[in-house]
């Protein structure tokens, strides 16, 4: 089977190695690969770039930078500078975009959170520019606006794309997160027509999960309608690759080569037939 079309997010198989994830991901025909900065902490990045190229991967995104936001003027700071560094590693590893998980501030008001968060992307957008790294925001599903990211919906991604008007932000769309919005052809359409459609992120969202962040489905195993997101996503022009991106702590405890053949066989039932 060829997967040319697909690209995995490093988290999705955590207990591997980079060179774990590079060979079995490789060995698949799996055409692409989002690196998560956990997966290659301590590594030689220009070493790890050279594997990917050896290995016919295509890179897609570092993740992740983001959480802008904080109640001191010391804590937003070191957060640019973060994100400074952030943008550096995925300039030595040939990444061409950077996934930001926006931050959100307990204490804080969504409004507050949303400017800080502004104003960060804001001041480092034209240094990312020049280190020919893309910043993408991705919007976050509700739940997590009280410590995440206030960027809760792609209505107000969009929003904020359009506010900062830089052509260097775009957007990531994580099925996970936006599944439930009901304008989300229109707000898929305005994504693609402001130019900031960038990335896509698949998994499926589970109406049972036992854990907020870590029980998220194979496609397939949950409620999110993933042929209907799938159609608007073609409609509006979307040309790039589906990404699996799933964290499952149920998963990561079991053989990840069997999990990638499970995600890999559910990916042929939904989106092959399309
Ligand atoms: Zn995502």
């Amino acid at each position: 089977m060829n997967y040319s079309d697909l690209a995995i997010h490093t988290f999705t198989t955590k207990p591997w190695s980079i060179d774990q994830c590079i060979e079995e991901y490789a060995r698949r025909g799996i055409g692409g690969i989002s690196i998560w900065r956990e997966t290659v902490e301590g590594e030689d990045l220009c070493l790890v770039s050279r594997k990917l190229r050896d290995a016919g991967l295509e890179g897609v995104s570092l993740v992740r930078g983001g959480f802008f936001t904080g109640k001191t003027e010391k804590e937003r700071r070191d957060a640019l500078e973060e994100n400074r560094q952030a943008i550096r590693e995925a300039e030595l590893l040939e990444l061409p975009s950077l996934v930001l998980v926006c931050g959100a501030t307990v204490g804080q008001s969504p409004r507050e959170n949303y400017e800080q968060i502004r104003d960060g992307i804001g001041a480092i957008a034209d240094d990312a520019a020049n280190h020919g790294v893309r910043l993408l925001v991705e919007p976050l599903h509700p739940v997590y606006a009280g410590d995440r990211s206030a960027i809760s919906s792609l209505k107000v991604a969009n929003d904020l794309c359009e506010e900062l008007n830089h052509n260097n932000i775009g957007i990531a769309l994580d099925v996970y997160h936006v599944w439930w919005e009901l304008d989300l052809a229109e707000q898929i359409q305005r994504c693609a027509d402001g130019g900031w459609l960038d990335t896509y992120h698949i998994c499926d969202f589970k109406p049972d999960q036992s854990h907020l962040l870590l029980d998220r489905g194979i496609m397939g195993e949950g409620c999110a309608d993933l042929v209907g997101i799938d159609d608007m996503m073609t409609a509006a022009g979307f040309e790039g690759r589906r990404e699996v991106e799933i964290f499952s702590s149920k998963w990561w405890e079991r053989d990840q080569g069997e999990f990638l053949d499970e995600i890999l066989y559910a990916y042929d039932k939904i989106y092959r037939s399309l």
